[in-house]
């Protein structure tokens, strides 16, 4: 059916993400989330939740962190010299490159005399996230869309156009 949730589908999505009690996204019927099913835009545990769904399908998705921004490791940090991160503050969010050109985002979490340490953890490393989601609209992915692995529209921003995006997971 052309309005059931599988591969190859534009997905668009109200959608409210809470996590420790806390809202932390929201997208609205008029200005919904949109994304590409079966290409990893989303967690793991709502792409699972929302397989074979319909427009019109309203469901409360509670997802455990292994099914979704995965456990927190605390090893998953480095410590920096005050020199090579020059103007940094506590909480501040900073991009790393590595040397294959990798990016990396990591959190500053602590600041020591003269010695930083970033955490390179996702935000939501660990976390249980409880998704309350509408079904708004489904449709096929062009075939451009299936090649950069997410999808085109006036109101996603949230994509990076960038023909690179998939390495960068
Ligand atoms: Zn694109």
């Amino acid at each position: 059916m052309s309005d059931t949730i599988g591969s190859e589908k534009v997905v668009s999505l109200a959608l409210t993400l809470t996590v420790d009690g806390e809202v932390v996204e929201e997208y609205s019927a008029e200005e919904p989330f949109d994304y590409l099913h079966g290409a990893e835009n989303v967690v793991p545990g709502l792409e699972a939740a929302l397989d074979g769904r319909k427009v019109g399908d309203k469901l409360t998705v509670t997802v455990p962190p292994a099914e979704g921004f995965g456990e927190y490791d605390p090893e998953d940090f480095e410590i920096f010299d005050e020199d090579d991160l020059e103007g940094a503050e506590l909480g501040a969010a900073v991009v790393l490159e590595d040397e294959d050109g990798y990016l990396f985002e990591g959190i500053i979490t602590e600041i020591n005399d003269g010695e930083i340490k970033v955490d390179f953890n996702p935000m939501w490393a660990g976390k249980t996230l409880n998704y309350q989601v509408e079904v708004l609209g489904v449709r096929d992915a062009d075939a451009e869309e299936l090649e950069h692995g997410h999808p085109h529209g006036a109101d996603v921003d949230e994509y990076e156009d960038d023909e690179d995006w998939e390495d960068e997971e």
